[in-house]
């Protein structure tokens, strides 16, 4: 890995112009030992950001001219593959907050890094979180990881009550300030599903060792349960420019402008999510377990359904519909390459387009 002098660490930052990208730029600018020599974004100006940059198109052509210690995937979507096996392959540290990538590719993505020796450093909270809690430990050692959701806008209601929800209450995010495709997925808690799956892989732990429990002040971000009956938690004001400076900065563990934990009078409210009202995370969970293409298969007709309910053309109860729909009616037998994944990925967005009209 190419390291210079100062032990400057080079990073490259993709989906700049996003949340978790304006917050990482904050970081960088904080930090004088990270320097961003690279970034990028779907279609928003980066020009002057970085020595490098690049608006859409193939971002790993960015990464082959910048040569990078870490690359931050902050890009949204499927479209963040490319860039995450890129990394993976070429031993480049990945610092992750383009979950959909892992969920879609997992299995491709961790013979990419076994072949590439990268680290993957997880920047979604729960994930930065429970990373932390297992610090390397086997998962053998491991009875059960419980990720947390704060329940998003819609908590405590009903199937009935949430059919015809508008996107400009789903976007309400009571706790986490966040692009519109994670705060969408996270009122329908399908985050939370492609967070059960983004964990299966990076922690080797079978599904039913995963669990979720909502927490709506979202002060606990992970929690891991040990065979000894021990239990080990990580907590703290939500905030992503916490785990975006411990990615960046691991194994260093820099300061931050986020203020310490209050523990006086605080109080932790945990219960079970309620599946009927969100079919998704169950969704989710039935695709993890089943395997094959049927985690891309799920992440493809989600993005599709979240764009179309965005754009007012579904209602809220359709996204889970046609995700269902999806993972009935396509193959989910395993992808051997990224040829073959990709090809699932377009043939579930057809089949999803398709259902559009039909919802
Ligand atoms: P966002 O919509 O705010 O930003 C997305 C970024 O990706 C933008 O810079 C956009 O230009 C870029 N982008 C979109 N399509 C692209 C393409 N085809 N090629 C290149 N760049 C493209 O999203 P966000 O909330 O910052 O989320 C980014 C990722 O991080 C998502 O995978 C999300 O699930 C994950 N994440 C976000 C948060 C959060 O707090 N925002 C927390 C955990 C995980
Ligand atoms: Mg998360």
């Amino acid at each position: 890995m190419r390291r210079t002098l100062r032990d400057v660490k080079r990073i490259a930052l993709l989906g700049a112009t996003g949340s978790i990208g304006r917050q990482a730029l904050e970081i960088i600018a904080g930090h004088p030992e990270l320097e961003l020599v690279a970034a990028a974004s779907g279609s928003q100006p980066v020009d002057g950001l970085a020595p490098l940059t690049q608006v859409g198109g193939d971002l790993t052509e960015l990464l082959e001219r910048a040569q990078p210690d870490v690359v931050l995937n902050a890009v949204v979507g499927f479209a963040g593959l490319p860039a995450t096996l890129w990394a993976l392959e070429s031993g480049v540290d990945l610092a992750l907050a383009n979950k959909e990538s892992l969920v879609a590719a997992g299995e491709l993505a961790l013979a990419a890094q076994e072949r590439g020796g990268a680290l993957l450093l997880p920047v979604d909270s729960e994930h930065s979180a429970s990373f932390q809690c297992l610090e390397g430990r086997s998962p053998a050692s491991v009875d059960s990881l419980v990720l947390t959701a704060s329940g998003g806008p819609f908590r405590g209601r009903s199937a009935d009550d949430l059919a015809d929800v508008k996107p400009e209450e789903a976007l309400a995010h009571p706790t986490w300030n966040m692009g519109p495709k994670i705060t969408v997925d996270s009122a329908t808690l399908a985050n939370k599903g492609l967070e059960l799956i983004e964990a299966h892989f990076l922690f080797g732990l079978p599904y039913d060792r995963l669990e979720v429990l909502v927490h709506p002040t979202s002060i606990v971000h992970a929690l891991v349960r040990f065979r000894d009956g021990g239990a080990l938690a990580h907590l703290g004001y939500p905030d992503m420019r916490v785990p975006i400076s411990y990615a960046l900065t691991y194994p260093e563990r820099a300061a931050t402008p986020v203020p310490s934990l209050d523990l006086v009078g605080l109080t932790l409210e945990f219960h079970a999510p309620d599946l009927e009202a969100f079919p998704l995370l169950a969704l989710a969970t039935e695709a993890g377990e089943r395997g094959g293409t049927a985690p891309c298969v799920f992440n493809a007709a989600n993005e599709v359904a979240v764009e179309a309910f965005l754009e007012e053309r579904i209602s809220f109860a359709d996204i889970a519909e046609i995700v269902a729909a999806s993972l009935e009616s396509l193959d989910l037998s395993p992808a051997r390459d990224v040829e073959e994944l990709t090809a699932s990925d377009e043939q579930a967005r057809a089949y999803a387009q398709g259902a559009l009209s039909r919802a």
